[in-house]
């Protein structure tokens, strides 16, 4: 999608630190962090919100966080983590591209 700075990234036009990517999704550090680690796990198909979802959709995003899981380690929070979506204006979404935010590497605030 043209003028989609996330899928820019994942065509390499834009840089960014990558830590995954495989021919579904890719799993980036965020560019302006909100915790001592903070990643974006984007799949690469352009979709912009999460109730525009197909089932092939709710599926990878079922694997990404099956992936997360098992890549604790590489991705340094092993001891806890919390995933995000922002949804919408009011969810405070600012890319409109489906991605989940994994936030961890220190105790986080409380909800
Ligand atoms: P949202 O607010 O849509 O849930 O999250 C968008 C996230 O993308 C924000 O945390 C923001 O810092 C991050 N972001 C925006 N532009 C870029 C970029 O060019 N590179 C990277 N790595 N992250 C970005
Ligand atoms: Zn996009």
């Amino acid at each position: 999608m043209e003028n989609c700075v996330f899928c820019k990234i994942i065509k390499g036009e834009l840089p960014s630190t990558k830590l995954y990517e495989d021919k579904d999704f890719i799993i980036i550090k965020d560019i302006n962090p909100s915790a001592k680690v903070h990643l974006l796990a984007i799949p690469k198909n352009h979709v912009p919100y999460i109730d525009m979802m197909t089932s092939e959709g709710t599926t990878l995003l079922g694997n990404i966080l099956l992936k997360i899981s098992k890549m604790q380690e590489e991705l340094g929070i092993t001891e806890g983590y919390r995933l995000v979506i922002n949804q919408g204006e009011n969810g405070g979404q600012t890319v409109n591209h489906i991605h989940i935010h994994i936030l961890g590497g220190e105790k986080l605030k409380d909800m």
